[in-house]
């Protein structure tokens, strides 16, 4: 085997992706760079960054790279006599003969994503589907035939940008290959969408969604209880209740509001402008967002800012990315926040 110079081990990959996408286990794919919008308040992901779009053509190289890393191990596995199967010796010998790519930024990711087979990916950054409709179709196609181990493919898309493709498009997309879409509603009330400057109406929102679902992609809608504080948080809760309700995603994910270093929210709370609910205060608000949802979609706090305790201490609702199943465990869901409440008390 030849050692290849580090121009033929580039690939690019970006920084965020959903917890529920598989963690280690997916590879990351960076479409677009950065975000298009950038101007939600509560948002710090790629505050700094330009966004930018990626050719198709440098993207599918990234893909080929990856290959070519892959049979390598591949060949590597053999010859260590492990019939083609990666450990960390394989990756050490790899690592020994390409030093170049010991401190490249995705490696790892690779890796681990090559040790279970290669299932999951995520297409970076945060909306894939601004992209022209046939160049993604391009990679997608291109994906999928240089590693046929793939199952799932999923990206993070606005409302806004769904509203703008045509319900043709999205369904080619689709059938290349991408299954689930990641939106962050973060609120259906109007006045907030626009204080915490969304760029999406709650008609976006129930347009995009509804059209994402109709081309037949896994749905998740992110929402952000707290995000209205006090003063805001009855009409964030019913008016996010409905439009989840016409929605009807299969997922729900809650993603509490907390104010980022970086945004406009963490500056106002550092200087105490910034009216913060208490844990009690956001177990109310959830109750009353979830109380009137009549839906059968899963509804998730799959992540660690859904932090509230139960009597006993331990954590009052399951991080799992499946969540809860509404209808059938809505009862039981709403007798856990009853008894966070209480707790709180
Ligand atoms: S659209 Fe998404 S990534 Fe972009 S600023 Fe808003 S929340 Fe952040």
């Amino acid at each position: 085997m030849q050692q290849s110079s580090i121009k033929n081990y580039e690939f690019e990959t970006g920084v965020y992706r959903p917890p529920s996408e598989g963690g280690s286990a997916s590879l990351f794919l960076r479409m677009t760079r950065n975000c298009p919008w950038n101007h939600c308040t509560f948002c710090a992901m790629y505050k700094s960054e330009k966004f930018e779009l990626r050719n198709p053509e440098d993207i599918i190289q990234n893909i080929n790279v990856m290959h070519d890393i892959y049979l390598q191990l591949k060949e590597i596995s053999l010859k260590q006599g492990q019939a083609g199967i990666f450990s960390n010796q394989t990756f050490s010998q790899f690592l020994k003969k390409t030093p170049e790519l010991y401190f490249h930024q995705g490696i790892s990711m690779l890796f681990n994503w090559l040790a279970v087979e290669g299932k999951t990916v995520f297409l970076q950054d945060a909306d894939s589907l601004i992209m022209k409709t046939d160049h993604m179709i391009q990679v997608l196609k291109h994906l999928k035939t240089t590693f046929p181990t793939i199952q799932r493919i999923t990206s993070y898309s606005r409302s806004r940008t769904i509203v703008r493709k045509p319900e043709a498009d999205l369904e080619k997309i689709r059938k290349a290959g991408l299954d689930r879409l990641h939106i962050e509603l973060a609120t259906g009330d109007a006045a907030l969408l626009k204080k915490v400057k969304k760029g999406a109406t709650p008609e976006d929102h129930v347009k995009g969604g509804q059209k994402a679902m109709k081309a037949g992609f896994q749905v998740s809608e992110y929402w952000m209880p707290g995000l209205g504080g006090k003063t805001l948080s009855k009409d964030h809760a019913l008016n996010t209740a409905q439009i989840l309700h016409q929605i009807n995603p299969h997922y729900i994910r809650s993603r509490p509001f907390t104010p980022r270093p970086g945004t406009i929210l963490y500056e106002k709370a550092s200087r105490n402008e910034l009216e913060r609910m208490t844990p009690k205060e956001q177990l109310l608000e959830i109750r009353q967002t979830l109380e009137p949802l009549n839906i059968t979609s899963r509804v998730c706090f799959d992540h660690a800012g859904n932090h509230w305790t139960a009597p006993d201490g331990r954590l009052l609702l399951s991080q799992s990315y499946e969540g809860y199943q509404f209808p059938e465990e809505k009862e039981n869901l709403l007798g856990l926040i009853e008894k966070g409440i209480g707790h709180y008390s």
